[in-house]
């Protein structure tokens, strides 16, 4: 069994933010930034790709509202809503999960950037990303 599905089990301790039928929301144990949060489905899915769209539209309507409460509650001025699909993207646990990192400033804790990559052709890309 995965950690995540051990945490919803009660198999492992966590501190919960939130908690309905099919979703649940946890402090992340290494808070990047304060208020750092995971919202996972209950039911077990590896990513974002894997699940079903119902479940992922659970998760995200959650993340959303959370998103809203803890800007307001930490006094964040900002807040990146994120899930890691794979482990080129940074993926560490495979249970589909939404990281939602308040942020307080541009120099806290979490860098997102887009770094400058060689030119593509637009029309080729389009053709291949359409399939
Ligand atoms: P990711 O790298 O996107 O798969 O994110 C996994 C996240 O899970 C990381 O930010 C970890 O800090 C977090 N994490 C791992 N184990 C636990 C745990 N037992 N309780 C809370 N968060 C955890
Ligand atoms: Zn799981």
């Amino acid at each position: 069994m995965c950690i995540f599905c051990k945490i919803i089990n009660h198999e492992i301790p966590s501190s919960v933010v939130y908690e309905d039928d099919d979703v649940l929301a946890i402090l992340d144990i290494s808070q990047v930034t304060r208020g750092h949060t995971l919202v996972m489905p209950k039911k077990h899915f590896a990513n974002i790709i894997e699940a079903d769209e119902e479940t992922v539209q659970k998760c995200v309507s959650v993340a959303k509202k959370l998103a809203e409460q803890i800007v307001r509650n930490t006094g964040a001025s900002g807040v990146n809503v994120l899930t890691n699909c794979g482990e080129s993207a940074g993926q560490s646990v495979d249970h589909l999960h939404f990281h939602i990192i308040p942020r307080y400033d541009e120099n806290d804790a979490i860098v997102i950037k887009f770094r400058e990559s060689e030119q593509q052709d637009l029309g080729e890309v389009l053709k291949t990303v359409k399939g």
